[in-house]
């Protein structure tokens, strides 16, 4: 593995094709995958069981073989057309009939084109400049949103990225988590100028961080009031949380948000994400409106197969088995770390969860960026020693599928003391 990572460096910057595969923080070389089935990924000589998931569409398990069948089936009909297909069309009645707030929707190839075109949308639509973002969310690498960013750009410890121009992000507005003050006031002094406010439907690149209750509906209601657009990034929570994502399992209190993107899930592994929401506000993209966005690939026929099976499989016992495998995981964790003695928090939403190292729980990015990061490399090390994969960053979500087995728990649950250990002797 080693080598085959000098020889990676030597051809891709850093190794890699997205900067958190390649290790920084944690130290060593990466996995170099073979082949992946269920729960586990295969490197050229070593079986692991995985918890990172492709960072979120695994939750079937991987090469799951209806989906790889319906892969194939589409392939033999011809790879991309870039003509409008009846599959797109199912698929997006799919989605329609589980996501309520979605009323029309539009497939691009990642979560990046998503919220880009949803913030474009959002600024075409009510003719202002500003979008709120919050410290530790990560929507993506477009410009105007590397600012204050979580996942690679938390784990590499990044504010920003070079090659914005400062007139990109001076529309942006970064306020902390979970601070209702914040926005208040923001709203208070420039309430006409904002857009949109944009936020994970429950944060999970800063590691996890659930939204106090009634947050989402908080902002919905403040964007209301000033005429601004509540963009609901789904894209890691969308049909992983539940049938309609987070939006899903946080009504308590209700709410409606304006758009939401999806990525991930909806393609069960190949690259397909989308936009969606207010029919009144979607049909301001072109062809219909002046809101330009467009995509080679976009809808393309493997893709949409893999979302509809991926989405057709995924009933009541998929969400069911993953919450109870995600809830066992996270308890036997948590036993073997304070068996040692070790200081943490599990920092859950549904089945999403990660370890903080901390005993107090993290309501924003700075809490999450004060705990003990120091204890994540060795106890990822240890595990990955013993044949676990978890995320290689403290800065991530693990991600269980409907293939993570009370078996393949309790094998995953065997490496965890020796982990705690190399966590408390850090
Ligand atoms: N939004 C969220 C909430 C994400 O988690 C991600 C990816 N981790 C993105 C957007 C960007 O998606 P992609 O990597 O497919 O561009």
């Amino acid at each position: 593995m080693a080598d085959l990572f000098t020889r990676a460096q030597a051809v891709i910057p850093g190794g890699v094709d997205s900067p958190v595969r390649a290790f920084g923080s944690v130290g060593g070389a990466p996995v170099f995958v073979e082949r992946a089935s269920g729960p586990h990924i295969y490197s050229a000589d070593r079986e692991y069981i995985d918890l990172v998931g492709s960072w979120g569409p695994a939750l079937l398990g991987h090469a799951h073989p209806t989906v790889v069948e319906a892969v194939q089936k589409a392939a033999s009909k011809g790879l991309s057309f870039g003509a409008p297909t009846e599959a797109e069309v199912e698929l997006a009645e799919l989605v329609i009939d589980r996501v309520e707030p979605v009323e029309k929707i539009r497939f691009v190839s990642t979560g990046t084109e998503a919220t880009m075109t949803a913030i474009r949308l959002a600024r075409g639509f009510t003719g202002r400049d500003l979008v709120v973002k919050f410290a530790g969310c990560y929507h993506g690498h477009e410009d105007n949103m590397l600012v204050a960013a979580g996942s690679g750009v938390a784990t590499f410890g990044m504010s920003s990225s070079a090659g914005v121009p400062k007139g990109t992000v001076e529309d942006t507005v970064v306020l902390p988590y979970n601070n209702r003050e914040a926005v208040e006031t923001l709203f208070a002094t420039h309430g006409e100028k904002i857009a949109a406010i944009i936020t994970e439907g429950a944060p999970a690149n800063m590691g996890v961080v659930p939204p106090t209750p009634g947050f989402n509906a908080f902002l919905k209601e403040q964007c209301e009031k000033a005429g601004a657009l509540l963009i609901l990034d789904e894209v890691l929570t969308g049909f992983r949380l539940s049938k309609a994502g987070m939006w899903g399992i946080d009504q308590d209190v209700p709410y409606t948000p304006d758009l939401l993107t999806f990525g991930k899930v909806i393609g069960g592994g190949m690259p397909i994400a989308a936009l969606g929401g207010r029919a009144d506000v979607m049909d301001w993209l072109a062809p219909l409106g002046p809101v330009y966005q467009a995509g080679t690939l976009s809808g393309n026929p493997l893709a949409t197969a893999a979302g509809i099976t991926t989405l057709a499989l995924a009933d009541d016992a998929v969400y069911e088995q993953v919450n109870r495998s995600s809830q066992a995981l996270s308890d036997g964790f948590s036993q073997a770390l304070s068996a040692e003695g070790v200081d943490h928090t599990i920092q859950r939403v549904g089945s999403l969860f990660s370890i903080l190292f901390s005993d107090t729980p993290a309501t924003n990015y700075d809490e999450v960026a004060a705990q003990d990061q120091f204890r994540y490399a060795p106890f990822f090390h240890s595990l990955l020693e013993d044949g676990i994969h978890l995320p290689p960053s403290v800065f991530e979500a693990y991600f269980v599928s409907a293939t993570h087995t009370d078996e393949v728990i309790d094998k995953i649950l065997a490496a965890a003391p020796k982990a705690a250990r190399a966590a408390a002797q850090a």
